[in-house]
């Protein structure tokens, strides 16, 4: 790991394996509350020299790591595989989104800027000239899951170099090498030795000392929302961002082009064998189009090709363990034996769970009520906009959702009316941008991300105000 300016080791090491394989790809190690200690106290000391670091520098600085990434894609890709378990392809198609989100970053920390105050339009303010002044909040602490190693990394990471802050960077501990290797490059393209800290070990353990600390100003978590609730009891008086578990439902009405519904969700439900907090998990679809839907759906996820994730072609393979896996599978089995039809899928190899389709799913049930985070649908048959809505509405996350339809009444009655954070129209809730706002409602968190709305959230407004200006 990385604390106060040097490659550290400690007592304790904790395997990182290869979900498929089980192979033993690398051990990191786990640190201590001395570890924590050192560095809070080395980011406060980097905090000070990234404020005093120019835009010019800074934005230098982030397009030198944007290049850098852009020469070690390969080797980020393999190590994005080697630890999560996606396909090689996916892992490429992560880190290869990197470095433009570096420079995003980058471009939007030069436009980081106050405005003029008319204090003169006040009572007593003809004498005033005022303006504000947005500077970094300061201690950033980052902490990451284990589904996007990289991307997810990079887009707390980023936005808070990139607009002055120093980071402490708690990576998920199944995947903390992808954040080990972005760190060095990062500190190669000229970050401040104090200006990052890639801290290793146990969340549970790390966290709350991290978290609680005052001289952190701010808190920025994607994960589960349990441990975003137990971030939020003991963050006291400092930002806060919550990027948190979804259950995201897609509305299929009779107007749609059942084979683009179909090749999208196919897609969108099994990317990272569902473990995106985007992933469609609910598809709501209308009674007249339902069994029509099913019928193009099964051969499509049928034809997903599940195997080894360092095999060239596969588009599938091992969930982040063999343990997460036999929780799908008994969410899978517990809906078929509440009611639902398996249509295809569901038998779990290992870490393994192959893409599965399970229709007539009522919506008492967990497969549609908790976050799945797996690589199944879940279909249910609704009656009409209005219902869908209702349904699509019906929990207890707002992260993403989608509607397919041709009627842009229906669109438009949507995007109004779905409490999530991003609405896809004629598309499922997995797609993003790097540069749009990006961040849920209700239980799926608080805060946006993607370069701006970030570091709008990781930077502070004072107000200057001159007296006595004639
Ligand atoms: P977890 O919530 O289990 O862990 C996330 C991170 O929090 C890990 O680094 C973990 O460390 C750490 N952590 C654990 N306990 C604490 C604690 N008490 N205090 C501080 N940090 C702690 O999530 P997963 O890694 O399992 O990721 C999956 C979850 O992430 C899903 O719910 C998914 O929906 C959500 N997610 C949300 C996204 C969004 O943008 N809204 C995007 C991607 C994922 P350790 O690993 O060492 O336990």
């Amino acid at each position: 790991m990385y604390v106060a300016g040097r490659w550290r080791s400690a007592p304790l090491e904790d395997a990182v394996t290869n979900p498929y394989s089980g192979e033993l790809v690398d051990t990191v190690p786990r640190a201590t509350p001395r570890d924590v200690e050192d560095a809070i106290a080395a980011a406060v000391e980097g905090a000070r020299a990234m404020r005093r670091l120019p835009a010019y520098d800074r934005a230098a600085i982030m397009g030198r790591a944007a290049d850098l990434v852009e020469d070690a894609v390969d080797e980020l890709a393999r190590t994005i595989t080697a630890e999560e378990g996606k396909p090689l392809a996916e892992a490429l198609g992560e880190a290869r989104r990197i470095p433009d989100l570096i420079r995003l970053s980058a471009g939007e920390a030069a436009r980081m800027h106050g405005e003029t105050v008319p204090v003169d339009a006040a009572p007593g303010g003809a004498d005033k000239l005022a303006f504000t002044l947005r500077q970094p909040c300061g201690v950033v602490v980052a902490v990451t899951p284990f589904n996007y190693p990289l991307l997810l990394v990079a887009h707390k990471v980023a936005p808070a170099l990139a607009s002055g802050n120093a980071v402490i960077l708690k990576p998920a501990g199944r995947t903390p090498l992808t954040a080990l290797v972005l760190t060095r490059l990062l500190l190669e393209a000229g970050v401040p030795e104090h200006g990052i800290q890639c801290i290793t070990g146990s969340g549970s353990e790390l966290g709350p000392a991290l978290c609680s600390d005052e001289r952190v100003r701010k808190v920025s978590f994607t994960g589960s929302h349990e441990v975003g609730r137990q971030i939020a009891a003991v963050a006291g008086v400092k930002r806060l961002s919550l990027e948190l578990g979804a259950n995201c439902p897609v509305i299929v009405m009779p107007d749609a082009d059942l084979d683009q519904v179909s090749a999208a969700i196919a897609l969108g439900g099994y990317v990272n064998a569902g473990q995106v907090c985007i992933s469609v998990q609910r598809v709501l679809a209308d009674g007249q189009v339902y069994a029509d839907l099913l019928d193009a759906l099964r051969p499509k996820v049928e034809a997903i090709r599940v195997g080894d994730p360092f095999e060239e072609g596969t588009q599938l393979s091992a969930l982040i363990s063999e343990g997460e896996a036999r929780r799908v599978e008994s969410v899978i089995e517990d809906a078929v034996a509440h009611g639902a039809t398996l249509v295809t899928g569901g038998e779990r190899a290992g870490a393994v769970v192959a893409p599965a389709v399970v229709a007539d799913v009522s919506p008492e049930l967990p497969i549609f009520r908790d976050e799945l985070f797996g690589p199944a649908v879940a279909v249910t048959p609704v009656d009409g906009i209005d219902e869908a809505i209702r349904l699509a509405n019906d929990s207890s996350y707002g992260l993403g959702a989608g509607i397919f339809t041709s009627d842009v009444r229906n669109a438009l009655r949507f995007a109004r009316d779905a409490d999530c954070g991003s609405i896809q129209i004629n598309w499922t809730p997995l797609w993003r941008a790097d540069l749009m706002p990006y961040g849920g409602l209700k239980g799926s968190g608080i805060g946006k991300e993607g370069p701006r709305y970030a570091i709008e959230e990781m930077t502070e407004l004072k107000t200057v105000v001159f007296h006595n200006v004639t």
